[in-house]
């Protein structure tokens, strides 16, 4: 499911996935946005479906004013120019708990040859996972104070080669980036990501 040649072909086929039967499609596709940045998230919230595109709400209000104040790029620059990317491209449902269910070990097996063939497909120069489910796709992840703030600098993830520069999850069920250590961490990589060469290329 992941040989496109063409961008274009991996989003048309990505946006018919049904791989997983507990997942609530459609699964939520960026366009072809052909970048040498990629974005990573988790996985769609329950607004992205409605909207049609990722991080359409409050997260999502939330990165892009982390994007806007870090370096210049308002959010419509920003989705015409990096490609966005998730663990999983379907919204996961609720938790009974409360908040969105994580996708389980399966479904991130499932969808992780799509991020794969978007690694194949764009090469790019940096990769930005947002939280920790998306971090751990890439390296061992213990406790995110050990890896935000870091420029993991020419990186090898299957085969491929890149800087990734990790960010916490802007959700607002999050506290980790309102708090200290959190909050100055949250400001140095994005200070580390105004300064990288493939953003200031955007
Ligand atoms: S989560 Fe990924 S693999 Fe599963 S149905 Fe959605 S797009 Fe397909």
């Amino acid at each position: 499911m992941s040989a496109a040649n063409t961008l274009e072909d991996h989003v048309r086929d990505l946006a018919m996935c049904e791989r997983c039967p507990k997942m609530h499609r459609p699964s939520i596709v960026t366009g072809p946005v052909q970048s040498k940045v990629l974005l990573v998230g988790q996985a769609p919230g329950a607004r992205e479906p409605v909207l049609g595109r990722p991080f359409a709400w409050t997260a999502g209000k939330t990165l892009f004013r982390w994007m806007q104040e870090a370096t210049g790029i308002g959010e419509d620059i920003f989705r015409q120019r990096v490609y966005i990317a998730s663990v999983c491209r379907c919204f996961p449902g609720r938790n009974p708990k409360g908040g969105d269910r994580v996708p389980n070990e399966i479904e991130r097996a499932n969808c992780r040859p799509w991020l794969e063939a978007e690694m194949r497909l764009l090469q790019p120069h940096l990769v930005i996972p947002i939280g920790k489910l998306a971090i751990s796709q890439f390296m061992p992840v213990g406790k995110l104070v050990d890896v935000i703030g870091v420029n993991y600098s020419n990186m090898e993830w299957q085969g491929f080669r890149f800087d990734l520069l990790p960010l916490p999850h802007p959700s607002g069920a999050s506290t980790w980036h309102r708090m200290e250590p959190g909050k100055l961490l949250t400001v140095q990589a994005l200070e580390l990501l105004a300064a990288h060469p493939a953003i200031c290329a955007l």
